[in-house]
């Protein structure tokens, strides 16, 4: 059908953020910061994306693999301290592995940051005003206007009806590389053989578990050394039984327990919708509606099988559905699992990183758990389409393969990539460059002296 308007309302801006979850957060800070007007746009009605709206928490582990160092700072460090500061989270440098606070697990789960999802979702909003952007939420990108390779704005659909936004420099920090996709860059959607993305999730929390009783029990295994392995071992040995009981029809055996920043209130992640395409939503709505379901069984299966949670009550469950991966854009650079693991040096590092590479098996109910060499780095031109001017991306949709995504997918990493995307849009007006173009020494200056890490 061919559809032809006149579209009136056209809003102006030097970089436009198209995103308000962790990668928008870090972007729309560091170029505000950085002296450029910018403007954030978000779909929905809060800031933070998965790791609020999504529930998912706490942020993986900002320290080394070993781990010694914490080596993501900046703007993921501001949040984790003003957060804190709130009565919100605990600061990393507090949180040991084999904790409540990091599911028992312990390979990359030591100094994980527990968060309230509402109390982020604030204080991500105060930072992003304070640093000067502005936030105008209910505003969805649903088409990319381009030139010769450049985007001239973006069709977004709002309350009013549709608008275009025009800006110099866009950040695309939409998870998954919308606005890269609609301005026709080239994109990869999950792995590259066969297409297959990781898993969804639904995440919910629960209240009124007797902690003396479960959190006795999860120490006794502790004990008889039976814990620590993420996707592997938290309370699968009660599912074993339910499962032959025909009380778990889930794929996983494990649940994920991760206890708030405030007392009564745990996250419970353990649901698994595979083969879910997370740019189709026909595939988006069956895999919440599943998602939901499958709260409701294991809800009743913690009640019924696990000790100390004889009352559990629900909290809340995720309003959006938890996607680990769509498209990959494809950049200037693509990452790589050896990169990581062979500590591949780049000259034009713009962060520091250290989180496992965990894939969610697509069959059956597993993970796959690679622990990096200490940590890696990843290159600006990673945040940089191949094929368009005047676009950055940050967050998961960066470009590398799928199992490097795997790694970087995760919170801290996404804050970094955006704090150097935004950094970089903000230079890039000041020295009158493409964003792609600008001087890499000083962005990694900038970088450095607004706290971020970047080992060599
Ligand atoms: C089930 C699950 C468990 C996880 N567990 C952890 C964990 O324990 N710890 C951890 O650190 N990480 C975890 N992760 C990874 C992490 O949560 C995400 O990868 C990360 O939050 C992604 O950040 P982002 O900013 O790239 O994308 P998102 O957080 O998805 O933000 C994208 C934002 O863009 C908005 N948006 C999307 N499209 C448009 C559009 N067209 N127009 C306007 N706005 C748009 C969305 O509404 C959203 O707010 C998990 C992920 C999942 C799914």
């Amino acid at each position: 059908m061919k559809y032809s308007k006149s579209i009136e309302t056209v809003i102006r801006t030097d970089v436009l953020v198209i995103g308000g979850g962790s990668a928008g957060f870090g972007s729309a800070v560091a170029s505000a910061r950085n002296g450029a007007k910018t403007l954030l746009i978000e779909k929905g009605e809060l800031m933070g994306g998965m790791a609020t709206a999504g529930l998912v928490g706490p942020f993986m582990t900002c320290y080394d693999d070993e781990p010694k160092e914490q080596i993501v700072k900046g703007i993921f460090d501001e949040l984790c301290l003003r957060t804190e500061a709130r009565g919100g989270a605990i600061h990393p440098s507090k949180v040991n592995g084999m904790t409540t606070y990091s599911s028992y697990y312990v390979k990359s789960h030591c100094h994980v940051t527990p968060f309230l999802s509402e109390i982020l979702a604030v204080v991500m909003e105060e930072m992003v005003l304070e640093a000067g952007a502005k936030i105008l939420y209910n505003v969805q990108v649903c088409d990319v206007l381009t030139n010769e390779g450049t985007i001239t704005g973006v069709v977004v659909a709002m309350k009013e009806g549709l608008a275009v936004i025009e800006a110099k420099t866009y950040i695309d920090c939409t998870g998954d590389a919308d606005v890269a996709y609609y301005a026709g860059a080239a994109c990869v959607k999950g792995d590259e053989k066969d297409g297959v993305m990781q898993p969804t999730s639904l995440f919910f929390e629960v209240g009124g578990i007797d902690r003396e009783k479960f959190v006795g029990a999860l120490e006794e295994k502790k004990a008889q050394g039976e814990l620590g392995i993420p996707g592997e071992n938290c309370w699968s040995w009660y599912i074993e039984e339910a499962r032959k009981n025909g009380d778990w029809t889930l794929e996983r055996n494990e649940v994920g327990n991760y206890e708030q920043p405030i007392e009564g209130r745990w996250k419970i992640n353990t649901t698994r919708m595979a083969h879910i395409d997370a740019t189709n939503t026909e595939d988006i709505t069956k895999a919440i509606i599943d998602g939901r379901k499958q709260v409701l069984q294991v809800l009743n299966f913690l009640r019924k099988y696990v000790p100390g949670c004889e009352k559990i009550q629900l909290i809340q469950i995720a309003t959006t559905l938890g996607v680990r991966e769509t498209r990959h854009i494809v950049g200037q650079y693509k990452l790589t699992a050896q990169d990581i693991m062979e500590r591949k040096h780049f000259d034009d590092a713009i962060c520091t990183f250290a989180y496992a590479i965990d894939i969610h098996n697509s069959e059956g109910g597993g993970a796959t758990f690679h622990q990096v060499n200490g940590y890696y780095t990843i290159p600006f031109r990673c945040l940089v389409p191949a094929d368009i001017e005047n676009l950055l991306v940050a967050g998961r949709c960066i470009s590398g393969t799928s199992e490097a995504a795997a790694s970087y997918r995760v919170i801290p990493c996404c804050i970094a990539t955006g704090q150097a995307a935004g950094t970089a849009a903000a230079l890039a007006l000041k020295t009158g460059t493409k964003p792609g173009d600008v001087d890499k020494a000083q962005l990694r200056e900038t970088l450095l002296s607004q706290g971020a890490v970047i080992k060599e």
